[in-house]
């Protein structure tokens, strides 16, 4: 038997190498266009950006390798151009002889792959500085471009996987990276506010981003580029990703059967159809790119260019035609994608492909932690679950996060396509141990809320819902803690803490029937708030999917970014030429602000001038604010980069210091007078003067009244008082580990909710803030005349605490840029 196969990448050359495992004797021949057979193509924009670096590594298979250890007969450079179906031959050009020739088969596949879509936008073709990315020369043009021509800036057009695998990694190279894409979101197999993550990694790495805008022209010779709103852009290259086109046209002008938008129609064993009569063509089939399938979850027709599918149609058409059983029952269009330190995965439908198909669904949203929460370097992951509400079965999902993400996403994969739905999602028996998952693993979770939701106690509301529901009257409850609540909330929520609910039912609406909406988080502590009004005869509930997390990050506005990119190659170009100089290394991942910062000012307070510093954190907002406190302080930033979730500040030390020398007032100091009593206001005392400090100015905290109370040893001391004194001291709390908060001290709980917090978020406790605030050099003075007042002693008072009257605290406070009464 004679098989003919057109194209020699994913479907085609995993076809030609099952056929020969299965048939010595066969003869196979594989015309591929192109030089190259076999090829990543999906490493494509990795070994632009640099981050494979060997371009060999791209190619997979050669043509005289492959064809020794299959013993198949592959031509390159040689394009099929027709299909005679009558003959059952191709007509093939060899671009090498410049010659036209015939080959006949008994069997054809067709794996012709999909071509970049270039619609008619006015100045296109006249564009020097365009590109697309399909195979390895439009690879090498582009890294020719790079390389020579050295952009500065650069405009993706088009926010699908290969448009933003690109912008990242253009970025990675220094360039200033626009992205336009024509939909209000990138990536369009998530639903939007999925995408917002999205779209908040890309702006927080330095990609601009401009959503909802089309380009309308390309002028200057592609080095302008103008959207329809008016706006223009120059652009050093551009790279035009809008989407794909399947390479069909030989197939059509053979009238085999195509769908809508060209994609070759097949059987469930990949065999063409007449495009006339509709007959089977049992000689023909056709794989990849190039084919319409069906969508598993609905059924109905559909095209998903992507390499899974490709591959596993090779290999059913090798099976096939060696009379073995396959049979490809569609494709669930399961995908991912690095989007800098983010994951982003799905699979099966998303919540517009179901609304546009019409069919029933329910959406819920969860968060949670890629590993135990308890065990380093815990991530968040956001996923979202579709499924029916008729029948549990899974419609589709999408996960956003950093390491895991793509397996919770594999999981329902699986699930869905073993016939699984929400059920079987709880009964997932996954592997657990703390630095893997958890025993209630994410996918677990997304099949409880799924099944919960089942339940009738209460519905999920969505986050575009919530602007509405206030509106209507509808009671919005946010059961979160207030500290909590007053970093951000809903509009129109009312706040009662889970804890206090019980004690403040009077305060929701008394009627069992009202309309009660219930918030927190992520939806845990919502749950939890339900079932206990459910309990109390509530009949008209629901819960925020997602919670405040999914709401807020849903309004994220994506905007044009303020960080300059720093590129691999220029962060190396600076240290090679500063290689001499001694560097100082300091990894403070895990310390939330302002523990960075005060990392930075000590490293760099023990360097010598010129010495070169580099820090390593975790916290988000380092990258920012490194830079506005070296420019403060007179210190070089040699570069920022941001790899796998970590800020990387390099920086060398200048000749200013970063600590006014001398006791000498300035406006560079800052005085604080801590007057209060209350933990939540030492604490902030506390971080402005370590932030102050970090600042570079001098700072002297001057505690008074009340505020002494944070100095006082933890310990019974034994000191001579009068009965006064000693009332006074008995009901006054020892220590700052001691103090109440000013609101929400509910008999203690308070502070120990917030000391349990601030330990979960690594910031310090009240206790080393001091110590570390004193070790920084910020005086502590303790007021005298307060002190005899309160009958507090010396001798109860922590070490390191200076004495002094109003007149230390005037002349510490003369010329102070910054003075605080707290
Ligand atoms: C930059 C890039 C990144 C990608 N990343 C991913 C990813 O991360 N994950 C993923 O799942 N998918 C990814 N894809 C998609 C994936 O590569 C394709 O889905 C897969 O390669 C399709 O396989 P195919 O065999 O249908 O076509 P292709 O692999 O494109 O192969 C078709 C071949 O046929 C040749 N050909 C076409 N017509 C003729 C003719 N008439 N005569 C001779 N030869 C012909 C073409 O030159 C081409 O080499 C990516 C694609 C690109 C371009």
């Amino acid at each position: 038997m004679k098989v003919i196969i057109v194209g020699s990448v994913a479907g085609g050359a995993t076809a030609a190498a099952r056929l020969r495992r299965l048939n010595e004797d066969d003869e196979i021949i594989m015309f591929e266009r192109d030089e190259h057979i076999s090829f990543a193509n999906c490493g494509l924009p990795y070994y632009i950006g640099g981050e494979i670096k060997d371009r060999s590594r791209l190619l997979i298979q050669t043509v005289e390798a492959m064809s020794s250890r299959f013993r198949l007969d592959i031509r390159n450079l040689s394009e099929v151009v027709s299909i005679n179906r009558k003959k059952k031959t191709v007509t093939a050009f060899n671009k090498t002889k410049n010659e036209t020739y015939e080959e006949s088969y008994d069997i054809l596949l067709l794996s012709p792959g999909a071509k970049p879509l270039k619609p008619p936008i006015k100045g296109l073709e006249e564009a020097d500085n365009l590109f697309v990315l399909r195979n390895i020369p439009d690879t090498d043009a582009i890294k020719n471009y790079t390389d020579n021509k050295k952009p500065k800036t650069a405009v993706v057009i088009g926010g699908g996987f290969i448009g933003v695998e690109m912008a990242e990694n253009l970025h990675h190279l220094g360039i200033q990276v626009t992205l336009v894409e024509k939909l209000p979101q990138v990536m369009r197999t998530l639903d939007f506010e999925m995408a917002q993550f999205v779209h908040q990694e890309l702006n927080a790495q330095g990609i601009d981003l401009i959503l909802g805008e089309e380009v309308s022209e390309f002028t200057n010779h592609g080095h302008t580029v103008a959207l329809k709103s008016g706006k223009s852009l120059s652009s050093d290259m551009t790279i035009l990703s809008i989407g794909v086109v399947p390479e069909s046209g030989i197939a059509k002008a053979a009238e085999i059967a195509t769908g809508p938008r060209g994609h070759i129609k097949t059987n469930s064993h990949l065999q063409v159809f007449d495009a006339n009569t509709g007959e089977l063509i049992p000689e023909i089939y056709a794989v990849g790119d190039a084919i319409q399938v069906i969508d598993r979850i609905t059924g109905q027709e559909t095209a998903i260019p992507l390499a899974w599918p490709a591959n596993r149609q090779g290999r059913l058409v090798a099976d096939h035609i060696c009379g073995l059983p396959a049979e490809y029952g569609g494709s669930l269009g399961t995908a991912v994608a690095k989007v800098f330190d983010l994951t982003v995965a799905s699979t099966g439908n998303n919540e517009s492909q179901l609304k546009e198909k019409n069919i029933p669904y329910r959406a819920i949203h969860a968060h949670r932690t890629n590993h135990a929460s308890y065990y380093p370097d815990a991530q968040n992951i956001s996923l979202k679950l579709l499924f029916s509400p008729d029948t549990g079965k899974i419609l589709g999902a999408q996960a956003v996060g950093k390491e895991g993400t793509e397996k919770r996403i594999d999981l329902i994969s699986a699930t869905i396509r073993l016939g699984g739905g929400i059920n079987e999602l709880c009964d997932l028996e996954i592997c657990y141990a703390p630095p893997y998952s958890s025993a209630k693993d994410p996918v677990n979770i997304l099949g409880y809320i799924a099944t919960n939701s089942l339940s009738g106690v209460y519905r999920y509301v969505q986050y575009n819902e919530i602007d509405d529901l206030v509106k209507k009257g509808v009671f919005l409850l946010d059961v979160r803690t207030a500290i909590e609540y007053s970093t951000g909330h809903m509009e129109g929520s009312v706040n009662i803490p889970m804890n206090e609910l019980r004690s403040r039912l009077n305060e929701i609406p008394q009627d069992k029937n009202a309309e009660i909406s219930v918030t927190c988080q992520v939806g845990l502590t919502s749950h939890v708030a339900l079932m206990f009004l459910h309990g109390k005869g509530y009949t008209n509930l629901s819960n925020v999917s997602g919670g405040y997390l999914t709401y807020k990050t849903a309004r994220f506005e994506p905007s044009a970014c303020s960080h300059k990119p720093i590129s691999r190659t220029e962060v190396n170009t600076d240290m090679n030429s500063f290689s001499d100089i001694k560097t100082i290394e300091v990894d403070v991942c895990g310390l939330q602000c302002p523990g960075p910062l005060m990392a930075t000012h000590n490293a760099v307070k023990a360097a010598a001038e010129g010495e070169q510093i580099r820090i390593v954190s975790t916290d988000f907002g380092f990258a920012k604010d490194v830079e506005s406190w070296c420019k403060a302080n007179g210190h070089r930033l040699l570069s920022v980069s941001n790899a796998n979730g970590k800020y990387t500040a390099l920086l060398q030390k200048g000749s200013k210091p970063a600590v006014a020398q001398s006791n000498t007032v300035s406006q560079e100091n800052a005085t604080i007078v801590v007057f209060s009593g209350d933990l939540d206001k030492a604490i902030a005392s506390m971080i402005i003067a370590q932030g102050a400090v970090a600042g570079g100015k001098k700072v002297t905290l001057f505690f008074t009244f009340w505020g002494l109370n944070a100095l006082r040893k933890t310990q019974h001391i034994s000191v001579k008082k009068n009965i006064i004194e000693k009332m006074f001291g008995f009901m006054m709390p020892r220590g700052a580990r001691r103090m109440p908060l000013s609101n929400m001290n509910m008999l203690g709980m308070g502070p120990k909710m917030i000391k349990s917090i601030m330990k979960q978020k690594n910031v310090d406790d009240i206790e080393t803030m001091i110590q570390k605030a004193m070790s920084e050099g910020v005086r502590f003075i303790a007021c005298t005349m307060s002190m005899d007042l309160m009958g507090i002693k010396k001798e109860e008072l922590i070490d390191g605490v200076e004495y002094g009257g109003v007149a230390t605290y005037i002349s510490s406070n003369e010329n102070a840029g910054t003075t605080l009464f707290i």
